[in-house]
């Protein structure tokens, strides 16, 4: 299901060493999203075809004090709401039963131990014995059916930690929650500083080409396809698989729209260099892109290509056929023809 992540906050109290939020390479700051600029962003996700609000990415939703009428507002509209947390605080617990009245459709607790000692070496900051607490008061709600949240308690599992996944999938089970052991990215003991991910960042750049080479013609990323993510200043990163950098803002999502969002992401040249798997496009992927490009070039989305002179790259013989009639189409060797090249699948 097409999931809109959406940061209600722009800051999280733990310092997970993994994490480049934890480490402050992506440092907290005080903006938060306001409630009605929110409740625009759902009705457009809405209406561009999202099923799932996730209010998470980079952040703790938790330290939003109004995160239930986020939730209830998700809940009017119709769509499902997530929520991601470390449950990693004392004196919240009116606000979490708040959140779950609100129906909140599914919860996921992440987690890097059974033990203290081993929980704080990824999650530094975290108190296993609050994120417990609150585990148990919830099972107590779901037990007595006072709330039908599905509840995920989710296994970050490193090398060191790999001998506590048996207790913590039984702990899951006696609380009545499904259980998600996840390999996790990253060592603890090495954590991200902002020179090394500057470096990353740069050396991605540098590696810049235009062939995209983990990515065959056909395949899209599902990042793309699939998601989108929202910071809480309203700016649409590229993805949620990388952080919220300001040099990889997109556009105001309110002000930009679903069209040139996804070209733009799409054309990305950080894509370029990335090994994130892709999956085969679906017609309607394909049906989305060429949407966007003709949208770009001026057209009402979805209609006919627009005639262009043979020197635009975007050569086309026959500019009145609807673009889904012409699979054998040449588009010339412009940037806009190979996008439109990998649209439909072709090889160059
Ligand atoms: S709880 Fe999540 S957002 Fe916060 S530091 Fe840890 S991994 Fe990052
Ligand atoms: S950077 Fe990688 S994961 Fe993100 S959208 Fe591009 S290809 Fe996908």
């Amino acid at each position: 299901m097409p999931i809109c992540y959406v940061d209600l906050i722009d800051a999280c109290h733990l310092k997970c060493q993994t994490c480049v939020r934890g480490t402050r390479v992506m440092p907290n700051t005080a903006v938060k999203m306001p409630l009605d600029y929110f409740e625009r962003t759902v009705a457009k996700a809405k209406s561009e075809g999202y099923d799932v609000i996730g209010l998470y990415n980079w952040a703790e939703p938790f330290l939003n004090a109004k995160v239930a009428d986020y939730v209830a507002i998700v809940k009017r509209s119709g769509l499902c709401c997530d929520i991601s947390t470390t449950l990693s605080f004392a004196g919240r617990e009116h606000l979490i039963e708040q959140v779950l009245a609100a129906g909140l459709d599914s919860m996921i607790v992440s987690i890097s131990g059974f033990d203290q000692e081993v929980h704080a070496i990824n999650h530094r900051g975290g108190d296993l014995r609050l994120v417990k607490a609150n585990l148990e008061r919830i099972s107590a709600l779901k037990r007595h059916g006072n709330i039908h949240t599905s509840v995920v308690l989710r296994f970050l599992k490193f090398d060191y930690n790999a001998d506590e996944e048996a207790r913590l999938r039984d702990y899951a089970d006696t609380l009545g929650f499904q259980f998600q052991a996840l390999q996790a990215n990253g060592d603890p003991a090495r954590p991200a500083s902002a020179l090394k991910v500057a470096d990353a960042y740069r050396e991605r750049l540098r590696g810049f080409t235009a062939a995209r080479p983990y990515e065959q013609p056909g395949d899209i990323c599902p990042l793309i396809a699939d998601t989108i993510a929202i910071g809480a200043n309203g700016q649409v990163t590229l993805c949620c698989g990388n952080p919220s950098f300001d040099f990889l803002d997109i556009g105001d999502y309110l002000d930009t729209s679903k069209e040139e969002l996804l070209l733009t992401r799409f054309t990305h040249p950080m894509c370029a260099s990335c090994t994130f798997p892709r999956r085969p496009a679906t017609d309607a992927d394909r049906a989305a892109l060429t949407g966007a490009l003709l949208a770009r070039l001026g057209e009402p989305p979805g209609k006919r290509l627009p005639a262009q002179p043979e020197d635009s790259g975007l050569h086309e013989p026959d500019a009145l056929a609807p673009v889904s009639a012409q699979p054998g189409r040449s588009f010339g060797d412009g940037a806009l023809g190979r996008v439109l090249r990998r649209v439909i699948g072709r090889a160059p």
